[in-house]
């Protein structure tokens, strides 16, 4: 089979290399002029610095296949991610943790002291969370919340936590010890020279052929027997029912001589500050070691017509948006939608390929069957 897929980030690289070495044909067309999607690194030129160019990625999964495939395409260094957070004129270790406790409140808790005094300061009067805000409220009280929470995610999502979910912040975990690992897999590390050698690796296959610079349009489809999409859902029907919400961000870069801020990601929970995070990238590959430094002042906006999309927002008028692009994409024929954007969702690296590998199987089981592969392997409602 002819496949088109489009896009040339994880979702389509994995994808297309699952469907290559079943010996379909395989053409990757993307509109940028690399390969990687948002996870695209390079080298700075002046420094030699990696730069996540899109932002901060960090690879960490739960899921052993997931880790040996990207293992078996390049090498992995050891790496965990120890965010810091400077808040009301002081800097704080994150995720919430037993050191933040006791230097929030300059207290010299034990785990267990430090659990009945947050339960002190958490409004039991909230039995089932729904929001972000509540969800904080009941769970680290409100002094931690308007310190690290509060002005940090108006800043990052553009409304108040109130009108947000409560899995947004349930993606953080609180600590009654002094593990300040921010994320809690099993599996977790930095490829040795950036994403973009890893997803090049994958992409190199004879059955695949990369053309970047290359925008699609619907007569590409006319030549292939099946479109994979990986670009934004309501892109691939014109917008013509209107735009799914969206953050997009905006990077400030700046360089320095030695080191500017000691880690990594530094974040800013204070509202004044128009900023959210600022990320050092040669902290990001700890066994290097470069005399200058390239920096990034993160902030975050509504995503507008010729912005990059970053976070899918779903709050509640995009659900029944999202609805009926769904309706639309399932009524179609031979196309598949899929990763972050074609499916609406902020996924991380792991589960992007987890669900590629699956959409994978599953267009493979379909041809084997004789039967149409759905537009969603899932739906993203
Ligand atoms: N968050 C916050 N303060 C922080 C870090 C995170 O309030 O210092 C909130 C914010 O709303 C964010 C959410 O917690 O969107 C999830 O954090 P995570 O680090 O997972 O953000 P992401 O990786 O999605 O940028």
């Amino acid at each position: 089979m002819q496949i088109l897929l489009v896009g040339a980030g994880l979702s389509c690289a994995v994808i297309g290399r699952r469907l290559a070495e079943a010996g379909h044909q395989c053409r990757i067309i993307d509109a940028r002029d690399h390969v990687g999607g948002n996870c695209y690194t390079r080298r700075d030129p002046e420094t030699g610095v990696l730069m996540h160019v899109y932002g901060p990625h960090i690879f960490h999964t739960d899921d052993e296949e997931v880790w040996t495939y990207v293992n078996s395409f390049t090498e992995f260094m050891p790496f965990q991610n120890r965010v810091k957070s400077t808040t009301q004129g002081g800097v704080y270790s994150l995720p919430v943790n037993l050191l933040t406790i006791n230097q929030f409140f300059g207290k010299t808790l034990g785990p267990d002291e430090a659990r009945a005094f947050l339960a002190e300061q958490a409004d039991t009067s909230i039995t089932d969370p729904q929001s972000f805000e509540e969800q904080a409220l009941r769970f680290v009280g409100r002094d931690l919340y308007e310190a690290f929470f509060k002005g940090y995610t108006e800043k990052q999502w553009g409304c108040s936590p109130t009108e947000l979910p409560a899995s947004i912040l349930k993606r953080l975990p609180v600590r009654f010890n002094y593990d300040d690992n921010y994320f809690f897999h099993r599996f977790q590390g930095m490829p040795r020279d950036g994403y973009t050698p890893m997803i090049e690796a994958i992409l190199d296959h004879p059955g695949i052929t990369v053309e970047l610079n290359t925008p699609y349009s619907p007569d590409m489809a006319e030549t292939a027997d099946h479109v994979i999409w990986s670009g934004p859902l309501d892109g691939f029907f014109d917008y013509e029912l209107g735009r799914l919400g969206y953050r997009t961000l905006d990077f400030e870069q700046f360089s320095h001589q030695g080191d500017y801020q000691g880690c990594a990601v530094m974040n800013y929970g204070d509202r004044d500050v128009p900023f959210t995070r600022i990320t050092e990238h040669k902290h990001f590959a700890p066994w290097e070691s470069h005399e200058g430094s390239v920096c990034y002042r993160e902030f975050s906006r509504a995503c507008g017509p010729e912005d990059i999309p970053y976070y899918p927002i779903r709050l509640v008028a995009e659900q029944s948006l999202l609805g009926e692009y769904i309706a639309r994409a399932e009524a179609l024929r031979g196309v598949t939608f899929v990763g972050r954007l074609g499916t609406y969702r902020y996924l991380d690296m792991d589960v992007t390929i987890r669900e590629a590998m699956d959409t994978a199987s599953l267009f493979l089981e379909c041809l084997a069957e004789n039967r149409p592969v759905p537009a969603f392997r899932k739906s993203p409602l």
